[in-house]
């Protein structure tokens, strides 16, 4: 099976890099599954894990945001935060929901209930990807 170069990376450091079949990602026009030869395209990326398969296994990893760039065999995924499922602190995440929960329950400013709503909108996405973790 042919496969496509996979790179995720953050201003910290590289997440992830390997040789994987299909990458599946949610953009900001909806799901992308991306095989090898792909057009092109940049996209900006929604909070959510990507999916990256490699033969019947499939990895999660925890995208906040940022873009996806495809070119003909390669895939670089640039976030401002992102974590593969096996390395997430999930206590970590469930503390960082209920704080952000109980922020926007408090009827703050609309700023800071935004910075409470993508905190949880990140909290969410690292449960789900760690959820998802084999
Ligand atoms: P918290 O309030 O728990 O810090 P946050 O959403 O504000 O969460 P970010 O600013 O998105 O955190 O991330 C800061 C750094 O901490 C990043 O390097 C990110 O990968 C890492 N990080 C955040 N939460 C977790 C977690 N639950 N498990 C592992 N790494 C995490």
């Amino acid at each position: 099976m042919s496969t496509l170069r996979l790179e995720v990376v953050t201003p910290e450091k590289k997440v992830f890099e390997q040789d994987v079949n299909m990458v599946v990602a949610r953009g900001v026009e909806g799901e992308l599954g991306i095989m090898p030869n792909h057009v092109p395209l940049v996209t900006p990326l929604k909070i959510a894990p990507v999916k990256a398969k490699v033969g019947n296994s499939e990895t999660f990893i925890a995208v906040h945001g940022g873009f996806m760039e495809v070119r003909k065999d390669k895939v670089v995924i640039l976030a401002e935060a992102a974590e593969l499922g096996a390395d997430i602190d999930l206590s970590r995440a469930r503390l960082a929901k209920e704080r952000a929960e109980r922020r926007l329950a408090q009827k703050q400013s609309d700023i800071n209930a935004r910075r409470a709503e993508l905190a949880l909108h990140r909290a969410l996405n690292r449960i789900n990807a760690a959820g998802e973790k084999e």
